[in-house]
């Protein structure tokens, strides 16, 4: 029985990776700002701080592996609350941990997006990855929602590849997801919405294998890179989207 400690498995598809690999017989501690096994808010140091410190009483022996998948999407007029939590709660529960997944050769999976590819405002992507969470979060005050949301999207997999060779070299191997359109409580807000909803069905329309994705498609692909057949899988971002990056970016490989 592997040891894993999951970020914003309440809801939607970290629910769905709670579920998955608790039905595989693993050990999963869920942090979450609600309905957790550590109740914390990834928006604040504090709370970051809070949950590393709980997680390292509850695996004391170490972690099998870390799923970063607490996120709050564009819809969310608080532009520096997506950015404390897509990026910095993420990327710090990482390095408070490499340790305990150190101790265990454990692996990472960070929650991407399908949208990182489309971000516009690389220097938001740049203050993110510099680390500077305030200056980061006011430049996020006067962005457009989705370039906050894929920014944050984009720095978490740049960050990941930027920190695979150091992670390898201590025994930890990482990689990302990039989900695409799937329906879980984050979009169906947007898809109910009389402004919003229409283009979003539109959108939904467009996926070239014909269906949206749904959260189970999600832990299914996060199982795989977590456990030993993925073991030479290390700083891939696997876009789990229906086709809708390569219909999007077909000459970027
Ligand atoms: P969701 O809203 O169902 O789940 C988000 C989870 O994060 C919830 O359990 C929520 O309680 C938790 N969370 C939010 N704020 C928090 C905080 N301050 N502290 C701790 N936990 C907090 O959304 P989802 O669609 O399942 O999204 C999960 C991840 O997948 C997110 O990172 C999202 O950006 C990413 N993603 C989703 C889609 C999609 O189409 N649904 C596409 C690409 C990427």
């Amino acid at each position: 029985m592997a040891c894993y400690a999951l970020t914003g498995g309440a809801t939607g598809i970290g629910a769905a990776i709670k579920q998955r690999l608790r039905g595989e017989g693993n050990q999963v501690i869920v942090v979450d700002i609600k309905d957790a096994d550590i109740v914390a808010d990834l928006s604040s140091k504090d709370g970051r701080m809070a949950a590393i410190a709980a997680l390292r009483d509850t695996a004391a022996a170490g972690l099998d592996g870390l799923i970063t998948c607490a996120g709050l999407g564009s819809n969310v007029s608080n532009h520096k609350l997506i950015t404390q939590v897509n990026y910095f709660g993420s990327v710090e529960l990482i390095e408070g941990l490499k340790d305990l997944l150190a101790a265990k050769r454990g692996s990472i999976v960070m929650i991407s997006s399908n949208s990182a590819p489309m971000n516009n405002t690389p220097e938001f992507v740049d203050l993110l990855l510099s680390g500077e969470e305030e200056k980061a979060t006011e430049f996020s005050a006067t962005i457009a929602a989705q370039e906050v949301y894929s920014g944050t999207k984009k720095a978490v997999a740049q960050w990941m590849r930027s920190n695979v060779v150091d992670y390898a070299a201590a025994g930890v191997r990482m990689n990302a997801i990039a989900p695409g359109y799937t329906q879980t409580p984050m979009t169906e807000q947007v898809e109910n919405d009389p402004t919003y909803g229409p283009a979003i069905k539109e959108f939904m329309g467009s996926i070239p294998v014909g269906f949206p994705g749904k959260p189970e498609d999600q832990a299914a692909a996060t199982s795989f890179l977590l456990g030993p057949e993925a073991r030479f899988i290390c700083g891939s971002v696997l876009f789990v989207d229906g086709g809708h990056d390569a219909m999007f970016r077909p000459s970027q490989v």
